[in-house]
């Protein structure tokens, strides 16, 4: 086992690598820039190395920088988080090569499902269901046309190397096409420096469903069961639920092994999440994200495992700690994502917080960095605590998803408490009655901006 790990993030989720570590007798080292020299990671680490100037690209993004920090204080393997560097392939190529150990899946897994089209071929082959559409990149806007004819409208333009909900659009009909087609292709060469687009058909009222998988990287893999995601706010997920409210236990176990075996297959290594559309009954495989989930805690609790403990063991070369066998659902679970932003826009709220209180209590997780006093930087992510709550059913849940954000404390800034407060009054967020275009319609009739 490793004696000490380097943590290439910030916030509450290197809090969260920490904490794993810790039980696990490793030591920390955090790195940081400038802007987080008072954050908490670095206050709850062993050690720390300031790695550089507030704006990302030139610290928490610097390859030299992370490997330097590794190499000064002895870190034997680095733990990405999410975001950042956690997905780039050149990064672990970079840090396998200089004898660290990734805690993550392979540079070649990362590649592979980095690329939509690829990922899309691969999970086709390896049996998982996908969204109907083209068979790869569609090169001109002819070809995209006669897909459109073939799939009927409404489709959806996607480029390859697309992420965060950029270089998509939705054609409704033949006449939006050519604007539709233009527009993705630019997009993806402007943010992702790549104009490859495919096509799908447009799903009008699906779920979002994710199933957890977790591999050891010699040829065993288990899922988790699945999460739903499907309160969005402009494809980034707000509220994050396990077991799904409409999933059934046959349903969760068939796409489940279809998912652990798939995994399996390609001789998966650590934590991975298989995102699909579902829809009357059916799934459809959108994405592989290759990395620890935001919304990871909501499995841990109702599965009462540790990921990332999970993560570090695989990494250093052992066994899981659990088999398939092992796992068994207890309860339910609900997260919501607390952002630093002035509501109805959704604007960024950075600021120094002059009171915190986190609530607690029976089936309360919190997972945050925030402390009374803390200036939230302007440079980084708006988020700033998950609330994670759990009860015997998903009635009680909620009940205690209401008391716990009837307990918190942020004063100082604004945050996206309210929304929840508002949402927990809504019929459909009780039925569990909803899509993933159900929060924008929400929001359109209820907080305009
Ligand atoms: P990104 O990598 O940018 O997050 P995804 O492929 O995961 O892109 O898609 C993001 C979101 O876009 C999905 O959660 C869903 O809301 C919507 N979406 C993607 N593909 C389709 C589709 N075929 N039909 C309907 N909605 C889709």
């Amino acid at each position: 086992m490793f004696d000490k790990i380097l943590i290439a993030n910030r916030g509450e989720i290197a809090l969260r690598v920490i904490r794993a570590a810790r039980e696990m007798g490793i030591k920390t080292v955090a790195v940081h820039s400038t802007a987080d020299s008072d954050a908490m990671h670095v206050r709850m680490a062993d050690e720390s190395v300031c790695i550089g100037p507030p704006p990302s690209p030139q610290s928490y993004l610097s390859v030299p920088a992370i490997i330097s920090a590794c190499e000064i204080t002895g870190a034997q393997a680095i733990h990405p988080g999410y975001g950042f560097l956690s997905e780039n392939a050149e990064f672990v190529q970079i840090v396998e090569d200089h004898g660290i150990t990734f805690i993550g899946p392979t540079a070649e897994h990362i590649r592979v499902m980095g690329d939509k089209i690829t990922a899309k071929d691969t999970m086709k082959q390896l049996g998982v269901p996908c969204v109907p559409g083209s068979d790869g990149g569609v090169p001109d806007l002819a070809a995209a046309k006669k897909i459109g004819e073939e799939f009927g409208y409404p489709v959806i333009i996607k480029a390859t190397a697309g992420g965060g909900g950029r270089g998509m659009k939705v054609a409704m009909s033949a006449d939006e096409m050519e604007s539709a087609f233009m527009t993705a292709r630019a997009e993806g060469k402007a943010a992702f420096g790549n104009d490859e687009v495919y096509i799908e058909k447009y799903l009008t009222t699906p779920r979002h469903i994710e199933i957890q998988v977790f591999g050891d990287g010699k040829g065993k893999a288990v899922h988790l069961g699945e999460r739903d995601c499907s309160l969005q706010r402009r494809h980034q997920k707000v509220f994050e639920e396990a077991p799904g409210p409409c999933i059934t236990p046959e349903e969760r176990a068939k796409i489940g092994k279809i998912c652990a075996d798939a995994v399996a297959k390609i001789n998966y290594i650590g934590a991975g999440t298989i995102e699909f559309l579902y829809e009357n009954g059916e799934f459809y495989f959108i994405e592989m994200n290759t990395r620890l989930q935001v919304e990871h805690p909501v499995t841990e609790g109702i599965f009462g495992v540790d990921l990332v403990r999970e993560q570090i063991l695989v990494a250093a070369g052992e066994d899981m700690s659990f088999g398939q066998d092992d796992l068994e659902i207890n309860g339910h679970a609900i997260e919501v994502r607390i952002n630093a932003e002035k509501l109805p826009n959704f604007s960024p709220c950075p600021g120094k917080i002059t009171a915190y209180h986190a609530p607690g209590g029976l089936g309360v997780r919190m997972d945050s960095a925030l402390y009374d006093g803390y200036s939230i930087p302007p440079y980084y992510d708006s988020l700033i605590a998950k609330l994670i709550v759990q009860g015997r059913d998903r009635d009680e849940a909620l009940a205690r998803l209401e008391r716990a954000l009837g307990e918190l404390i942020v004063d100082g800034i604004d945050t996206t408490v309210p929304l929840f407060h508002a949402l927990l009054q809504e019929p459909d967020l009780h039925s569990g009655d909803y899509n993933i275009h159900w929060l924008e319609h929400w929001l359109a009739e209820n907080m305009a901006e």
